[in-house]
């Protein structure tokens, strides 16, 4: 049971953080929200998971692309709860275009987002983890975390940076009660997949099914989405005691993506 801990989930207003977030409230975490959406559907948000879970929720607006808003949120969360013993980065942006087409200010957001937020949040979660001597970081990166597709340059190397990054926070923190591993899913039919589905369909002129399973069986050979929900289960996983010796993995969820 995560009963009386404090988990943070950024970008948790949509897909695998919702998920994420449901899931680790599901085990009595207390939860701080966070994403860009409407204001009273966040809110809805908030009162279902403090009803169907009985815990505390807090939401923040911060933009993970600006370290000060970060700083904000996290001071937020302090406040609140007394810091973050669960921390999960998984706020991200997908933009696809090849490399000379590919415009500068999206390749440094990806980067901002996607990497460099989960720098701020885990330099300023780890001294409170470190004094209470227990802490779970959770990095979603991606199976383009391991592996290239064309047309991803800054999300490809955005991922392959966070999954370093996993390793090294693992290291500094391994005698420590706080482990950091990242979590590497393959297509999770989220709003930022439906775009790319939508994309397919329409420079195809197929149907949203076909794009869908056009997708699918490009990468992923179970030829099915992988859900929220059970990102949810392994995050729950990590967070477990079973789990404290797992540390600086990178672990695929992927139907089989990297397997190939
Ligand atoms: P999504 O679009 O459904 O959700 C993204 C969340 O991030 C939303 O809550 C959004 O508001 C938030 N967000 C976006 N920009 C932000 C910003 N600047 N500041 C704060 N929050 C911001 O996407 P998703 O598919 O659930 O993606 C979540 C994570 O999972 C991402 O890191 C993504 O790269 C990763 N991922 C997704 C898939 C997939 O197939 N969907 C696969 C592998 C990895």
């Amino acid at each position: 049971s995560l009963q009386g801990k404090t988990a943070l989930v950024t970008g948790s207003t949509s897909g695998i953080g919702l998920g994420i977030a449901r899931a680790l409230a599901q085990q009595g975490a207390h939860i701080v929200l966070n994403g860009f959406g409407d204001t009273a559907e966040i809110k809805a948000l908030q009162t279902t998971i403090e009803k169907d879970f009985n815990v505390k929720t807090i939401y923040h607006n911060a933009d993970m692309s600006k370290p000060e808003e970060i700083v904000a949120m996290m001071q937020a969360t302090s406040d609140k709860f007394g810091g973050v013993d669960i921390l999960v980065n998984n706020a991200g942006i997908q933009h696809v275009a090849n490399i000379e087409d590919f415009p500068v200010e999206k390749w440094d957001a990806i980067i901002a987002i996607n990497l460099t937020s989960a720098f701020h949040t885990t330099r300023l979660a780890l001294p409170a983890m470190k004094q209470k001597n227990w802490g779970r970081i959770i990095n979603i990166a991606s199976a383009h975390g391991l592996v290239g597709s064309a047309q991803k340059s800054a999300y490809v190397a955005a991922k392959h940076g966070i999954v370093g990054f996993t390793k090294v926070t693992a290291l500094e923190t391994a005698q420590t009660g706080v482990t950091c591993n990242a979590i590497c899913p393959g297509w999770v039919l989220t709003p930022l997949v439906q775009k790319q589905v939508d994309a397919r369909a329409a420079n195809e002129g197929i149907s949203n099914d076909d794009a869908k399973k056009g997708l699918l069986a490009e990468k992923q050979p179970s030829g099915e989405f992988v859900t929220p929900e059970q990102l949810g289960t392994l995050a729950v996983f990590l967070c477990s005691e079973g789990a404290s010796q797992v540390r600086g993995v990178a672990w695929s969820m992927d139907g089989g993506w990297t397997a190939q």
